[in-house]
């Protein structure tokens, strides 16, 4: 392996890169695009990434704001829903299709965490940007579009936060994420011994996936890693589509 620190001799390479996984498969020379056997029985090429952009933010509430009536933890709320969205500062429709959010307390005591449906960046995703990473990219960060409709949303989950708009913590945040074509992860073998986990932005979900991953390179191959091979797509045997705006719930 040829590294900045030299080159490294191994037996086996593991990349788990989160949305760097593009560099690495340029590095191995893998395809661009990949047919995906459909429902309709035909072969689609498509596209090997998507880079999507997840948006999120802080309402400057106090740290305990959303503690449950009787003062306990609250869950992480999500919530998706049809029902006409309505503008928190001045009433007006924001959205009457699909949307979606997810909040929690901060964990840095901040207020309010959470986020809205990220969206697909409009780019080849060669032409994307990776790096500055996050809330140092000078492109890709959130607008006022986002904090109008998320603090709306937490308006329009839960009484406490109707008014509140004003409060949002303006600022840099969210990040990208990249996906893969049914946008779930691909756990794989590629170029002989070169694993990879590309996570397609299922964070939590993959707890557990580290430890299969070294059975499965040690030879003991996983049940549960095998419906995500990366021939899953000429196969046609893609995971369900989901009906929410998160392409990964
Ligand atoms: C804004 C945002 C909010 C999110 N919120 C949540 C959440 O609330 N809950 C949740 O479960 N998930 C969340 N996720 C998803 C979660 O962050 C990812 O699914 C998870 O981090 C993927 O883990 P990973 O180890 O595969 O990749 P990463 O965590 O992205 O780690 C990849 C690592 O590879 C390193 N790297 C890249 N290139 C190189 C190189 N050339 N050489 C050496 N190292 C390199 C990077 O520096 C990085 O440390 C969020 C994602 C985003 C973008």
């Amino acid at each position: 392996m040829v590294t900045d620190k030299g080159t490294i001799d191994c037996d086996q390479v593991v990349i788990g890169a989160g949305p760097w996984v593009r560099d690495f498969w340029n590095m191995l020379e893998l395809p661009k695009t990949t047919n995906v056997k459909g429902k309709d029985g035909k072969t689609h090429e498509v596209d090997m990434w998507t880079y999507w952009f997840l948006q999120e933010g802080i309402l400057g509430v106090d740290a305990d704001y959303l503690r449950t009536n009787d003062g306990k933890q609250p869950p992480v709320i999500h919530v998706d829903t049809d029902a006409p969205l309505h503008s928190d500062k001045d009433g007006k429709l924001i959205t009457d299709e699909l949307w979606g959010i997810y909040y929690k307390p901060d964990i840095d005591g901040l207020g309010v965490q959470g986020g809205t449906s990220p969206y697909i960046v409009q780019k080849h995703f060669d032409k994307v940007n990776v790096d500055p990473y996050g809330v140092e990219s000078p492109e890709f960060q959130t607008t006022d579009k986002f904090s109008d409709m998320w603090t709306s949303a937490l308006a329009h989950c839960q009484k406490r936060f109707v008014g509140k708009s004003n409060l949002y913590r303006k600022g840099p945040s969210g990040g990208l994420g990249c996906l893969t074509p049914d946008s779930f992860p691909i756990f794989d073998r590629f170029c002989e011994n070169v694993y990879m986990i590309a996570d397609a932005n299922h964070g939590y979900k993959m707890i557990g996936v580290g430890e299969l991953v070294a059975k499965e390179i040690l030879g003991q191959e996983s049940e549960l890693l095998k419906p995500f091979r990366f021939n899953r797509y000429e196969k046609g045997e893609l995971h369900p589509t989901s009906n929410s705006p998160f392409p990964w719930s």
